[in-house]
């Protein structure tokens, strides 16, 4: 994630950190380096020159020049600058009035709207609301059939749209349907297109305008209509231009910056809020229906600074892990005998978190340590070690001490590996555990082993 941009903007601490006693010219090139970065990333100029005048005044005013750890100092207010620029806390909507609510998803077609309602129905089902999908994307035709399946495999309620009718009527006998039904929230895909055109803008005003005609509702004046517009964070500056022309014609409250496990440079994410002027609430991060989540500038702030992201890590382990495997893990750990089996399980619930280089990502100092580790190689042979262990029996992972030279031969036929590298992978595992029975019988010794291999 903003690859090049978290790289400048390394570089530019290091730079500072290298100039011994600081001098106002060192901070004005540091200045440069920053502005350079955000430029190159496609950062409105309009934002980074806003951007820069706060760093100067507070480097300046904080009395960084002649200070003992400068580059520190430098990094805090880079830090709290990126923050405030992303937007300062996450936010999330707030839904006032009467239900349904009703959400109307805009922007241009390719953005992620059709897989990101799904996303959002989910995130909001899980937080005890009961959504209400409704495929009003009648450019794509594809896109309708693309939510209905989405729908159905999240057991979410959807609309039967049928792209030969109307699609603002549509919209409305969608919201009556889900008011009967007792919905509370209703995520409606709206059409895109390439390029903004008066149509659909006309299409989603009249959609936005009176989303209900149900003698059920009536008497009310409007039901409260929410316009999330959605944003392809890998197109950079383009992405501001079209949510800048969403807002002029459709006054949209918020935005979900999608695609954010891609390779973006980080323009469309640092400028839109200060452009479109409404926060972001929620990203993509992946094309898993749970690869979403609310937009937490600081968590993105610091893995851009390399400082990792534990809070989203430990939630992620939170949700993919299943609570009675961690227990019973724990209770190995006190009780001790651990096995292949048990291994294999553990495998088996990291993959829930994602690739290893994904869970990497997530680290501090991730962006070093994968320049120095070959990411895919160790993610090759971690698959070729749960090759091993799914070739054997049960009562071979159990009891690996009954794995005598046939049965390894055996193995190594199954696995598509051979009798050296199950020798080699048997050492490695009797010695972690090893360490992990050693921590069982609550020997310091253990600890101590740990910190000497790790060179503490
Ligand atoms: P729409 O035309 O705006 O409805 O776009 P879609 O929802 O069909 O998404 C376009 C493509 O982007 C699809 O292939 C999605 O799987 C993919 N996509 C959507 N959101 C994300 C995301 O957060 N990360 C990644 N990697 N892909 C995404």
């Amino acid at each position: 994630m903003f690859g090049q941009l978290s790289d400048k903007l390394q570089n530019a601490f290091k730079n500072l950190s290298r100039a011994g006693i600081i001098k106002e010219s060192h901070i004005e090139s540091a200045l440069r380096d920053v502005r350079m970065a955000l430029l190159e990333s496609d950062v409105n100029l309009n934002v980074v020159r806003d951007f820069l005048n706060r760093i100067k005044e507070r480097a300046l005013g904080e009395n960084i020049v002649g200070s003992n750890s400068p580059e520190q100092q430098f990094y805090k207010i880079v830090y709290d600058e990126l923050v405030t620029t992303l937007g300062g806390k996450e936010q999330n909507l707030t839904f006032t009035g009467n239900p349904p609510h009703i959400i109307l998803m805009v922007g241009l077609q390719g953005s992620g709207k059709t897989t990101s309602s799904a996303k959002l129905a989910q995130w909001w089902h899980k937080k005890g609301r009961h959504p209400y999908l409704v495929p009003a994307d009648f450019a794509r035709p594809a896109a309708v059939e693309q939510l209905k399946t989405l729908a159905k495999q999240i057991q979410m309620p959807f609309y039967e749209s049928d792209i030969a009718k109307d699609v603002v009527k549509t919209v409305r006998d969608a919201v009556d349907k889900a008011s009967d039904l007792g919905r509370d929230l209703v995520i409606v895909d709206t059409a895109g297109r390439l390029h903004v055109d008066e149509t659909l803008m006309d299409e989603l005003k009249r959609i936005k305008e009176k989303p209900t005609e149900s003698s059920l509702l009536f008497g009310r004046k409007a039901l409260p209509v929410t316009v999330l517009f959605v944003a392809d964070a890998m197109t950079g500056q383009e992405a501001i231009t079209v949510a800048k022309k969403f807002h002029d014609e459709l006054q949209i409250n918020g935005v979900i910056l999608t695609k954010m496990d891609g390779d973006a440079k980080g323009g469309a994410a640092l400028s839109i809020q200060a452009v479109a002027g409404c926060p972001i609430y929620y990203v993509g991060m992946g094309e898993k229906i749970s690869d979403f989540d609310l937009f937490y500038p600081d968590r993105l702030v610091s893995r851009l600074l390399d400082r990792g992201d534990m809070m989203s890590l430990i939630e992620k382990a939170q949700e993919a892990i299943d609570p009675e495997f961690a227990e019973g893990m724990v209770d190995k750990f006190k009780k001790g005998g651990f096995d292949l089996e048990d291994f294999r399980q553990q495998l088996k619930q990291m993959k829930k978190l994602g690739s290893m280089s994904s869970i990497m990502s997530f680290l501090p100092g991730a962006k070093q340590i994968s320049k120095n580790v070959d990411m895919d190689k160790m993610e090759v042979e971690l698959k070729r070690k749960e090759a091993i262990i799914n070739s054997m029996t049960l009562q071979e992972r159990r009891r690996p001490d009954v794995l005598n030279g046939q049965r390894r031969n055996r193995i190594a036929l199954g696995s598509g590996t051979t009798v050296a590298e199950i020798n080699r992978f048997m050492k490695e595992f009797n010695e972690m555990k090893k360490m992990m029975d050693g921590f069982s019988k609550g020997g310091l010794g253990s600890l101590t082993k740990i910190k000497s291999m790790l060179g503490m």
